[in-house]
C-alpha cells in the first residue's frame, strides 16, 4: 500500500481492531469507543451493516417481548452458553439502546418488537452518526473494502501485538493489495455464511481452522426445504406452476425435536417451486435439518384447519355432498380452498381423498416429507461456527490470545423473531466487556 494514510495505519499498533461491521461488530465498537479505546472497524464491503439493512426490508424485527425463560429457550442447544450473555444484555437493553438513538419501537401482535418505521436504514444512519461523532469517548474509524485473510499471534508466553493481513480493494484498481497491520486486541465479528453478496461469506472458516481454532461446519438455518411430494420428486409441474408463491395461512405444524419432544406451532408459510419456506417452517428448521442429516429425510404433520377439531372436520367431510364436487364440498363445509385444497389433491391418493375418515385425518395431520435444505446462501442465518469450547468465557479464542469473537460467527442458532439480532448484538457487548477488562488488567 502506498498512500500516506495506509502507511500510517500499517506503521502503528492499533489499540482495538474490529473486523466485521455488522450489528455485532458495531455494538462492540460503540462500547469500546465509549470506554476510551481507539477503535478501528474493518469490513470487506464498501459499507457496513448490509445484512442489517436487508433484514429491515421485510420489517426489522429487533427483538421479542416474551418472558425471559421462553426467550432463552429459543436458543435450543446453546441456551446454556447464551444465558449469561443475554441476561446481562438482552431484549430490554436492546430496546433502550434503540430508544437512545431516537428510534421508537412497538410490540406487534405476535410479541415481536419492531422499530416504528419498520426499517433498518434510519436506525443504522443514527447509529453510524453516533459512532463517528460520540458525545464521550473517541470516534470510531472505519476502513471499508478491507477483507481479512488471516492473522497471527505470538506464543501465549509472548503477548505481543496481533498481526492482521487484509486484501484491500481500491477504487482505482481491479486488484486487491495486501496490507499488514498490527493491533493490541481484535474482535472478529465476521457473520455466518448466508447472503454472501452482502459480505458474510464464511471465507474465514478455513484460515481460522488452520490456526487451531475449532469451527463447527456452517449450515443453513431458518431456511427453505425441498419437499418429496407424492412421488418423491418434488411438487408436480401442475402444483408448482399454479401454487408456487401461495401462502398457507393460519396452519399448524407438528414435529419432533432433536430432544424427542413433540411440538406444535401455528403460523404461516409459503409454497415455493422447490418446496416450502417461511416463518412457521423456520421455527422447526434446526430440528428438520438435523433429521434430514440423520435419516435422509424429515417429516412434519400439517394441520390445515387448526381451529377445528378432528371430530368437527370429520362431521363436515362426511356430510352428504350430493352431486357437488369434493372441492366445492370442502369449500362450502370447511372453507378449504386454494393452495390448501391443492395440497390435499397433490399429496393424497384418490382412495384417501374419497374416504371421509382418511380425508378428515389428512386435513388435520397431512404428512409433509422433506428431502433437503435449500443452499446456505439463501438462508436467513447460519448454524455452526466458532465452537464454545474454543473460547474462554469472555469469547476470547483460547488458541489466539487477544482475539475475541462475536455475533453469528459463533456456534448458535435461533428461529426468526428478533432472536438473531439480539444474540448477535449481545455477544458483541459481551466480547467488548471482556476485551476492555483484559486491557485494563494489562495496564501497568
Ligand atoms: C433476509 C434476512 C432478514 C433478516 N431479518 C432479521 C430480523 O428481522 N431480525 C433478526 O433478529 N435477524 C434478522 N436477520 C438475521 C440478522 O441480520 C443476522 O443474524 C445479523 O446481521 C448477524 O450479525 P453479525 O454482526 O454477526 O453478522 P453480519 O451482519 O453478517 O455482519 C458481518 C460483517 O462482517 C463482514 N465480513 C465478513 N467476512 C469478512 C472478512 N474476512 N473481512 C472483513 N469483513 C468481513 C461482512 O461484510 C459483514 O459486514 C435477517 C437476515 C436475513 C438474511
Amino acid at each position: 500500500m502506498t498512500s500516506q494514510y495506509t502507511s500510517l495505519l500499517a506503521s502503528s499498533t492499533l489499540d482495538v481492531a474490529i473486523v466485521g461491521g455488522g450489528p455485532a461488530g458495531l455494538m462492540a465498537a460503540e462500547l469500546l469507543s465509549n470506554w476510551g479505546h481507539a477503535v478501528h472497524v474493518f469490513d470487506a464491503m464498501p459499507s457496513v451493516g448490509r445484512k442489517f439493512l436487508l433484514a429491515g426490508r421485510g420489517g426489522l424485527n429487533l427483538t421479542h417481548s416474551e418472558p425471559a425463560d421462553l426467550f432463552l429457550g429459543r436458543y435450543g442447544a446453546h441456551r446454556l452458553q447464551l444465558t449469561p450473555v443475554l441476561q446481562a444484555w438482552g431484549a430490554p437493553e436492546l430496546q433502550a439502546w434503540a430508544h437512545g438513538l431516537g428510534i421508537d419501537t412497538f410490540v406487534g401482535t405476535s410479541g415481536r418488537i419492531f422499530p416504528k418505521e419498520m426499517k433498518a436504514a434510519p436506525l443504522l444512519r443514527a447509529w453510524l452518526h453516533r459512532l463517528r461523532h460520540p458525545l464521550t469517548g473517541q470516534p470510531v474509524q472505519f476502513h471499508m473494502r478491507h477483507k481479512l485473510t488471516g492473522l497471527s499471534v505470538g506464543s501465549p508466553a509472548q503477548t505481543g501485538p496481533i498481526s492482521l493481513s487484509f486484501d484491500v480493494q481500491s477504487l482505482s484498481s481491479e486488484h486487491a493489495q495486501n496490507l499488514k497491520l498490527s493491533a493490541k486486541s481484535v474482535i472478529l465479528a465476521l457473520g455466518g455464511a448466508s447472503w454472501a453478496r452482502l459480505g458474510s461469506d464464511g471465507a474465514w472458516v478455513p484460515w481460522l481452522q488452520s490456526l487451531g481454532v475449532q469451527v463447527n461446519p456452517l449450515q443453513a438455518s431458518n431456511c427453505g426445504f425441498h419437499v418429496a411430494g407424492r412421488m418423491g420428486a418434488g411438487w408436480t409441474p401442475f402444483f408448482e406452476s399454479r401454487f408456487a408463491g401461495h401462502p398457507l395461512k393460519s396452519v399448524a405444524i407438528t414435529w419432533t425435536t432433536q430432544a424427542g419432544l413433540t411440538l406444535t406451532r401455528q403460523g404461516e408459510f409459503v409454497a415455493t417451486a422447490y418446496g416450502i419456506e417461511g416463518s412457521l417452517i423456520y421455527t422447526a428448521s434446526a430440528d428438520l435439518r438435523e433429521q434430514i442429516k440423520s435419516l435422509g429425510y424429515a417429516e412434519f404433520k400439517l394441520d390445515l384447519l387448526p381451529d377445528r377439531s378432528l371430530m368437527q372436520v370429520s362431521k363436515e367431510v362426511s356430510h352428504p355432498r350430493g352431486t357437488r364436487s369434493l372441492s366445492s364440498h370442502l369449500k362450502s363445509r370447511l372453507g378449504l380452498e386454494g393452495v390448501k385444497m391443492a395440497l390435499l389433491n397433490e399429496l393424497l391418493t384418490p382412495v384417501q381423498l374419497h374416504d371421509p375418515l382418511k380425508l378428515a385425518e389428512a386435513i388435520k395431520a397431512l404428512p409433509i416429507r422433506l428431502t433437503a435444505t435449500r443452499p446456505i446462501d439463501e438462508a436467513i442465518s447460519s448454524a455452526g461456527g466458532v465452537a464454545w469450547d474454543a473460547m474462554h468465557a469472555g469469547h476470547e479464542i483460547k488458541a489466539l490470545p487477544g482475539v475475541f469473537c462475536a455475533g453469528e460467527m459463533l456456534d448458535w442458532e435461533a428461529p426468526t423473531g428478533g432472536y438473531l439480532l439480539t444474540a448477535s448484538m449481545a455477544t458483541g457487548v459481551h466480547a467488548a466487556k471482556a476485551l476492555h477488562d483484559k486491557m485494563k488488567g494489562d495496564e501497568p
